[in-house]
């Protein structure tokens, strides 16, 4: 599973980061990045459960 978040779209209300941060953190903008290019498998449940809580949709399955 690959996920990506758009920038544009963030608005950094910090949900995923606080439901899954072993995957999801912050950049250098201030914005949410993911921590992996592919993410494990052990923590694909829980970077899921962030992308359908963002509250604007910013985070999108790639790949
Ligand atoms: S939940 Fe969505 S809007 Fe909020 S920080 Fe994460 S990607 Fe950005």
């Amino acid at each position: 599973m690959e996920v990506y978040v758009d920038p544009d779209l963030c608005i950094s209300c910090g949900t995923c980061i606080n439901i899954c941060p072993e995957v999801y953190d912050w950049d250098e903008d201030g914005k949410a990045h993911s921590l992996y290019e592919d993410i494990p498998e052990d923590l694909e449940d829980c970077a899921q459960e962030a992308l359908e809580s963002c509250p604007v949709d910013a985070i999108k399955k790639a790949g």
